[in-house]
């Protein structure tokens, strides 16, 4: 199956502070833990992928999108490697994506030969907002969650900072929660 998550194009049209619609976890949804490895590689890949961010000031927003002139903060695709217990999905390490695709707002790859896939990561990095100050997408997209939904997957992350994630999973009838609990262990 491929992969393809991102918010390429329609990133523009978020508006800082309109993202959040309060959503209750239910009770019987699958908690991710994730194991302190797999967090801390994770986070390393996303340092790699945000560097450079504020280094793009003096290009518009067309260019900053297509990435061409200077590409910097690619999104990364990594492959989550578990096990599905009853009551969580415990991810203990990760691989890149095959065939990566790196855009500076979308990444495609795939995890077709991964053993123990349990589902994907990918990175958000920053953008720069018209000051030069970061602009965080904290959750996933709604299409990160419609590209989950039409996945067999178990889990789909997304590392939008340092050691900072935001999670969907599916719950045993199939259904996708988000956003789900999420431990380091
Ligand atoms: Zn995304």
């Amino acid at each position: 199956m491929r992969v393809i998550v991102g918010t390429l194009l329609l990133a523009a049209l978020v508006v800082p502070g309109l993202e959040s619609i309060a959503t209750v976890v239910p009770h019987g949804a699958p908690a991710v833990v994730l194991s302190r490895d797999a967090r801390d590689s994770m986070t390393a890949a996303f340092r790699h992928s945000n560097e450079h961010w504020d280094e793009q000031a003096d290009l518009n927003t067309m260019e900053r999108m297509l990435g061409t002139i200077r590409p910097t903060q690619r999104e990364y695709l990594g492959c989550l490697q578990g096990r599905i217990g009853p009551r969580t999905i415990r991810i203990e390490s990760w691989v890149p994506a095959a065939d990566m695709k790196q855009l500076p707002l979308a990444v495609a790859g795939h995890c077709d030969s991964v053993p123990r896939l349990v589902g994907t990561w990918h990175t958000h990095p920053y953008r720069a907002d018209l000051q030069n100050l970061p602009i965080k997408e904290r959750r996933l997209s709604a299409q990160d969650l419609a590209t989950f939904a039409d996945s067999r997957l178990n889990v789909v992350l997304v590392m939008w900072d340092q050691d900072s994630v935001d999670a969907a999973v599916r719950d045993a009838e199939g259904a996708v929660v988000h956003p789900a609990r999420v431990a380091v262990d």
